[in-house]
C-alpha cells in the first residue's frame, strides 16, 4: 500500500520522532499551522479515526497524545482529527493533530 504514514512508521524516511510507544508514533508536521504542530499516528493502518476501533490501539494512541502534549506544549492545545476529504483530510492514515501557541 502506498501510504506515506505507513512508510514513516516503517522508518523509511528517517523522520525524527518526538515519542513512540507500542501502538503509535509522534513527529512534527512538515507544514506547521501553529507554533507547535505535532502529529500522533497509530502504527496500524486505518484510513481515518472513524475506522479506529481496536481498544489497544486507541489506548496507545491517547497515551502518546497525553505524553507528547504535556512534554511539548504548555498544557493548552487543540486536538484535531480531520476525517474525509471535504473536511480537510489529505493523508488517509489516521492521525491526530496537536496544535498549540504555547511551548512547554
Ligand atoms: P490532514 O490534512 O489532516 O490529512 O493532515 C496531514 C498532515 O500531514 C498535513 O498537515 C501535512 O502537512 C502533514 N504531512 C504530510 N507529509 C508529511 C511528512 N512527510 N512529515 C510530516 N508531516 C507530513
Ligand atoms: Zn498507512
Amino acid at each position: 500500500m502506498d501510504c506515506i504514514f505507513c512508510k514513516i512508521v516503517a522508518g523509511e524516511f528517517g523522520t525524527e520522532l518526538l515519542g513512540e510507544n507500542e501502538h503509535a508514533i509522534s513527529f512534527r508536521d512538515i507544514n506547521p499551522q501553529a507554533k507547535i504542530h505535532i502529529l500522533v499516528v497509530p502504527k496500524a493502518h486505518t484510513s481515518d479515526v472513524s475506522k479506529l476501533d481496536d481498544p489497544d490501539t486507541l489506548t496507545g494512541l491517547f497515551e502518546l497524545i497525553r505524553k507528547v502534549s504535556s512534554e511539548q506544549t504548555d498544557g493548552q492545545f487543540r486536538l484535531q482529527f480531520n476525517t474525509g476529504e471535504r473536511e480537510g483530510q489529505s493523508v488517509f492514515h489516521t492521525h491526530a493533530h496537536i496544535l498549540s501557541q504555547g511551548a512547554a
